[in-house]
């Protein structure tokens, strides 16, 4: 028996650590945007026992990992896993906020000009207030740990790789290609530059998406390919093929690379040459590798998740994740990393496609809940003159007023009676205020204001229906995320290697326990605001 085992059986411990010479030397954590638990379980005969990796056979997985917050959301999301903390210890309440009358985004950072590219916005990790596993890592290991993150999406690669990463990489669909910023380093390794400039540039020329074969068995599940509601961008049509190589407009073929499986394929070639290059898990120091799979959240938004484009993008990231983890078997044997594997937040079902089954649901103008919002604070407080709208945007859950200069019983009648304006509105169900709780409140109150970070949530936390989508500008298509409702809150987390017991696990987890998971197995420091648990499935029982 180890002296590590002989003290935790001393101490009563019910879990023993394992052994550190069998610790892996790489943690690999997978997200896919957009990843429902309910697509995964309700098309398990297409992935067989070795789906997903061999995640699913192999692995421990956890069907019901549940967000604690309805701003599900990439930015949050990222944040939550990187951090494994809760949206009030990591900042990121929604992709943007406000703060006074500014807005910013959640990946905006002032020192983070673009590596090559300085006139485009700058990047970086300034929004996050929490440290991420990689920067724990990198702490506790006097800097020895490599940290990698990839991502098409910059919010995806950032907010997950935190803020000493070595290297972290994502898609800028203006330029049409991999960037990094100055907050990473001032200029990438040459495999990077060259792979970041390749990669899209081939698939721009080439790419082409036709559908794998479907077994007539699947397709009463799926809906036919053109369906009413999916939308129509960058010229791709809304039923299959979806080709870069046939779109004429170079700037189209830029803006559609994140949505075809491509680039799925690209991150993982990106992922395999980055552990070759950088040597991830080669030393005694464990390394850390993120890619973030964003496929799925572009094709759920445009075709819906049900679609028969989510269903094949689903199949597409299986494929990638099999050759992800076959490459880093063949690289640093089965038990030479841990991989996990989650998903940012889930997605609503197509509005017009539940409609046809007799269940109601809506799409909501959201431009008209801010028209509506600000005549009913005008109404009250008078015209605002030359100082811009009361209203300055709505991120839901957030709704962002601007209320300065008012006195405060004046301004919270004003509140009172826009929250009645806005709870009039067919699809919505309820609103609340961040800091007063009422006596009669639904139980969804918690959830919504599981996003709260102080100075950057709404002055209103607003709830829609069930099934109710927001739209923005008039272009009422596709569909969202972002409600207190399981199909949005639950992903499946997967966890695979060495000290982790397979199976199917019914616990209820919170992605958080993704991050604790992955530090207990490295036998690494948990990042400093960390709320998360080991699941249970690592670590074996007390003899
Ligand atoms: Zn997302």
């Amino acid at each position: 028996m180890k002296w590590i085992n002989v003290i935790a059986a001393l101490l009563g411990c019910c879990w023993i650590m394992p052994a550190a010479e069998a610790r892996p030397k790489l943690g690999v954590i997978v997200v896919i945007d957009q990843f429902r638990s309910i697509d995964v379980e309700r098309w398990a005969d297409v992935w067989g026992p070795d789906g997903f990796g061999g995640l699913m056979g192999k692995g421990a997985a956890h069907y019901d990992a549940i967000y604690a917050y309805s701003a599900t959301e990439t930015g949050p999301g990222h944040a939550t896993i990187g951090t494994g903390a809760q949206p009030s210890a990591h900042g990121i309440v929604s992709n943007r906020w406000f703060v006074g009358r500014e807005q910013v985004y959640a990946a905006f950072d002032p020192k983070g000009a673009i590596v090559g590219f300085p006139e485009r916005p700058g990047r970086g990790p300034a929004q996050l207030r929490a440290g991420t596993l990689g920067d724990s890592m990198r702490a506790e290991s006097g800097g020895h740990t490599k940290v990698v993150s990839l991502s098409v999406k910059d919010r995806a690669a950032i907010l997950t790789a935190g803020f000493a990463a070595n290297l972290v990489l994502w898609y800028d669909p203006i330029v049409g290609r991999y960037v990094t910023s100055m907050a990473y380093g001032a200029k990438l390794p040459d495999w990077a530059e060259r792979l970041a400039v390749e990669l899209p540039a081939h698939a721009h020329k080439n790419a082409e998406w036709n559908p794998l074969p479907i077994d007539p068995k699947w397709k009463k599940l799926l809906p036919d390919d053109s369906h009413t509601g999916e939308a129509q961008v960058y010229g791709l049509d809304d039923q299959f093929p979806h080709s870069l190589r046939d779109l004429t407009k170079e700037e189209e073929k830029r803006a559609a690379y994140p949505i075809v499986p491509t680039s799925t394929d690209d991150l993982v070639t990106f992922a395999l040459s980055a552990v070759d290059h950088a040597e991830l898990g080669k030393d005694d120091v464990p390394d850390l590798l993120i890619v973030s799979i964003s496929s799925l959240d572009y094709v759920g938004h445009i075709f819906g998740p049900d679609s028969v484009e989510g269903f094949d993008s689903l199949r597409r990231a299986d494929l990638a994740l099999r050759t992800l983890v076959n490459g880093l078997e063949s690289r640093l044997g089965k038990d030479g990393f841990v991989l996990a594997l989650t998903g940012d937040h889930g997605s609503t079902p197509l509005v017009e496609r539940v409609q046809a089954a007799g269940i109601n649901a809506n799409r909501v103008d959201a431009d008209h809940l801010v028209r509506v919002a600000e005549d009913a604070l005008n109404g009250v407080l008078g015209a605002s003159g030359t100082t811009g709208a009361r209203v300055l945007g709505f991120m839901p859950p957030h709704l962002y007023l601007d209320l300065s200069g008012i006195d405060e019983s004046r301004a919270a009648r004003a509140l009172e009676e826009m929250r009645g304006s806005i709870e009039a509105i067919a699809g919505i169900a309820a609103t609340y205020l961040p800091g007063v709780i009422r006596a009669d409140e639904d139980a969804y109150g918690t959830i919504v204001r599981g996003a709260l970070s102080a100075g950057r949530h709404g002055q209103l936390l607003v709830r829609q229906k069930p099934r109710t989508v927001f739209y923005w500008g008039g272009d009422a298509r596709g569909t969202d995320h972002g409600t207190p409702y399981r199909y949005d809150r639950t992903v499946p987390l997967y966890v695979l290697g060495p000290g982790v017991r397979g199976g199917r696990y019914a616990a209820q987890v919170d992605p958080v326990d993704l991050t604790a998971t992955l530090a207990f197995l490295l036998g690494v420091q948990a990042p400093d605001s960390c709320s998360g648990r080991p699941v249970g499935a690592v670590g074996a029982e007390a003899r």
